[in-house]
């Protein structure tokens, strides 16, 4: 149960809704691949005293006054983040993913600047210039594929394309792209054209930093991530670089595009980064990639088409159309089992954002819980048997209760 006695007495229709959403996330089985339960400790300082500090400013320069635990604070998780990804600099000023992105751009672009990216729909995220968003009004985006099959990058084409396209920023990172990248042919590209080598890690920072992916900061110029998906930390982003970029990565974040940092959400990540640091946490990140393979497996066996040829992290991006659905269609017969899962696009998807064709799904929470290789296999069996009969209400009502059950069998 949630300490939330106060909650109760002053706000009752606040507090249920807590309570309806804590039992929510008990009786679900969660594969949306962003997301995490955080430790009680995290918990407790992002409810800490320290949402009540303003701190405009960095440790030992701060515009306010009476900052001196908070400056011991933030430097904590600086110092974390530093050792535990082997950063010469970090910043863990950024309130999360999107404007820790449009702070590295707002640090080494002009209005109109071009920037190298990955096509959405190959895996790219929104934040990386997707039409919709503020930064593609003010940059230039231009894209580069994977092969679908494989999601093989070809690094000449996209060495091609940075010599013609003269990028200021060449990026590399994804939310939805299940294979490992060479961080040193995206760097070499970047370098031979005069661009800052950037990767986005927000999807597998946890798994770099348990060691069962290669960690991209030794190698890129700037490493961005979010801190709440496989990291296990409170929402927030953060900017790991080198020493050189340092000023004008600061200066960016504040006062360039945020003021008063969250402390009670830094405190939290500093927690965080103190949980990544023990040898527990190596475990978990072998278990994540572990169970998401197995899941993976399962799928593909069962008629999903698997898109880039399988999974060397946590998340899965499974074509559904095979089995006569849409990833709309998939994801709310899921819902309704209590499996949660997010349609996504595919390359080359002939279908629309809001009825792609796939889905996506990804194995951090469900192994902070604590479940292993069986019940992937049984999650799996369950999502196939429910997609497979989309009109069959008993079978549903049978897999849900199933599925309840399992999910309390492995309480957060
Ligand atoms: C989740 C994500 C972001 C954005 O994070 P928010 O905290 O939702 O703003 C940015 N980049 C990548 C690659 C992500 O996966």
């Amino acid at each position: 149960m949630i300490q939330s006695e106060h909650i109760q007495r002053q706000d009752p229709q606040i507090a249920e809704a807590l309570h309806n959403e804590e039992q929510r996330q008990r009786d679900t089985i969660e594969l949306i691949p962003s997301e995490n339960f955080v430790s009680l400790a995290v918990r407790e300082a992002l409810g800490s005293v320290a949402t009540n500090k303003y701190a405009e400013g960095y440790p030992g320069k701060r515009y306010y006054g009476g900052n001196q635990h908070i400056d011991i604070i933030e430097q904590l998780a600086i110092d974390r983040a530093k050792q535990l990804f082997g950063a010469e600099h970090a910043n863990v000023q950024p309130l999360s993913g999107a404007p820790m992105n449009l702070a590295v751009y707002a640090a080494f672009l002009q209005p109109g600047d071009t920037v190298l990216g990955m096509d959405l729909a190959h895996g790219g995220h929104l934040t990386h210039g997707h039409p919709v968003t503020f930064a593609a009004k003010v940059f230039r985006f231009v894209r580069y594929a994977c092969d679908p099959e494989t999601g093989a990058i070809d690094y000449d084409a996209v060495r091609e394309m940075a010599r013609r396209e003269k990028p200021k920023i060449v990026l590399c990172g994804f939310s939805a792209y299940s294979r490992e990248i060479d961080y040193e042919k995206f760097h070499a590209i970047a370098k031979e054209v005069g661009a800052v080598s950037m990767m986005d890690m927000a999807h597998i920072a946890g798994l770099v930093a348990g060691g069962v992916l290669k960690n991209p900061v030794p190698m890129m110029d700037i490493v961005t991530t979010t801190t709440h998906k496989s990291l296990r930390g409170p929402r927030g982003g953060m900017i790991l670089c080198k020493e050189e970029f340092a000023k004008a990565i600061d200066k960016a974040v504040f006062p360039g595009l945020q003021g008063g940092p969250h402390q009670n959400q830094i405190a939290a990540l500093a927690v965080a980064l103190g949980e990544a640091m023990q040898p527990e946490f190596k475990t978990y990140a072998q278990q994540v990639v572990a169970n998401a393979k197995v899941l993976c497996d399962v799928l593909h066996t069962g008629g999903m088409r698997i898109l880039f040829g399988g999974t060397d992290n946590h998340l899965i991006l499974a074509d559904v159309t095979p089995l006569g659905l849409s990833g709309r269609e998939a994801q709310e017969l899921l819902d309704s089992v209590s499996i949660t899962i997010n349609k996504n696009m595919i390359p080359l998807d002939p279908r629309k954002p809001m009825d792609p064709s796939g889905i996506r799904l990804g194995t951090p929470a469900m192994t902070t819980r604590g479940m292993k290789e069986e019940e992937m296999r049984v999650i799996g069996s369950a999502i196939l048997e429910v997609l497979r009969n989309p009109t069959d209400a008993t079978l549903h009502a049978k897999v849900r209760d199933e599925m309840i059950a399992l999910a309390r069998r492995f309480e957060a």
